[in-house]
């Protein structure tokens, strides 16, 4: 409904994505800056899901806290293959109970090694499944939001069946799109109207991660497939040992890339934070979607004085 809201009045909004941390000094660091970036006005947060050992409970945990201290609406993954149905049951009542109304809805990967699902190990297949069960048990208590590929899950020859697919997800009940991350914004809007012709009507939120260092830009963009240009890669090999010159860069491009995607008419952003506060901070200040830390404005209780924002 906000999203919806956002897109009606024409203004542009943003959402961040976080993962639950392993320690128990991560968790208290994690929330720490959820409260800092719940300043930055996001319209929701995300929280990824993993099933096994506490992570799944800390999800919940993580979703929870941020709707009731920090007053965030919050957005939890959930991942259905190979896992028994009656703890996906469990889970969507523990939301349920408290309090979360939005589920990101997805496949999940297969586990390692393994390029076939095993009906043996669960009953949801792919993520249609679990959109159609939640929609069908719960009505309209959840906004169910699902997965978009701009490069393609299975690869850029058969974009035309993943669409299909996606497709299938929203007649299964799916509100909303979040995609994988990108970094060729022209392929992200032209997979857009290709949606669009093939009949998916709901919003599609363009997913944004800011690179932060080469290394990790380098495995990530290759484990997920990520069409990376030639450009970026030029501006990136003769600075990659910068680790503070490859953050500024990826302020850069990341601000650069919601630029362009504003001015063809998209207006949700969803950056995949990696649980770091700065480079979104930046780039939403770059942008003037939020004020600089170092403006310097009126206390509204006190118009004559003013204080830097901490
Ligand atoms: P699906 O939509 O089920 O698609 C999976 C594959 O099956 C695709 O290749 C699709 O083309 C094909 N397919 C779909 N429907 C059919 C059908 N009816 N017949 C035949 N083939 C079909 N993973 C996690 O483990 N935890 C997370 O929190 C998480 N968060 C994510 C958030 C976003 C925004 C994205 C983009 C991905 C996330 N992932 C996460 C990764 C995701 O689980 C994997 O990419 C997974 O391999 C696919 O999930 P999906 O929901 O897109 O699957």
């Amino acid at each position: 409904d906000k999203v919806n809201k956002a897109l009606e009045d024409d203004r542009c909004f943003w959402s961040f994505e976080y993962f639950p941390p392993k320690t128990e000094p991560g968790v208290m660091n994690l929330y720490d800056r959820i409260e800092r970036m719940c300043d930055l006005g996001p319209l929701f947060i995300d929280v990824t899901w993993r099933w096994g050992g506490k992570s799944s409970d800390l999800t919940l945990e993580l979703c929870s806290v941020s709707q009731t201290v920090y007053g965030v609406e919050a957005n939890m993954h959930m991942t259905c293959t190979n896992t028994n149905f009656s703890l996906i049951k469990n889970a969507l009542e523990k939301a349920k109970d408290n309090g979360v109304q939005n589920i990101l809805a997805l496949r999940g990967d297969l586990p390692d090694g393994t390029v076939e699902f095993d009906p043996s190990v669960g009953e949801f297949k792919y993520a249609t499944d679990l959109v159609r069960y939640i929609r069908q048990t719960y009505g309209s208590y959840f906004c169910i939001s699902v997965a978009g590929y701009p490069e393609g899950c299975l690869g850029p020859e058969d974009i035309d069946r993943d669409i299909e697919y996606l497709k299938a997800k929203q007649d299964a009940g799916a509100d909303l799109v979040i995609t994988q991350l990108f970094y060729d914004v022209d392929n992200f809007l032209r997979w857009v109207d290709k949606c669009r012709k093939a009949g998916i009507t709901i919003p599609i939120l363009p997913g944004i991660m800011p690179i932060q260092n080469y290394g990790g830009f380098k495995r990530m963009t290759d484990l997920c497939r990520i069409k990376v240009p030639e450009e970026i890669w030029d501006r990136l090999e003769p600075i990659k040992d910068d680790d503070q010159a490859i953050k500024d860069y990826g302020i850069e491009v990341a601000a650069s890339m919601i630029k362009q995607m504003q001015s063809a008419g998209v207006r949700g952003f969803h950056f995949y934070t990696v649980n770091l506060e700065r480079s979104t901070r930046m780039v939403l200040e770059k942008l003037g979607f939020v004020p600089s830390v170092n403006e310097v404005r009126p206390l509204p209780w006190n118009p004559s004085l003013s204080e830097k924002r901490a």
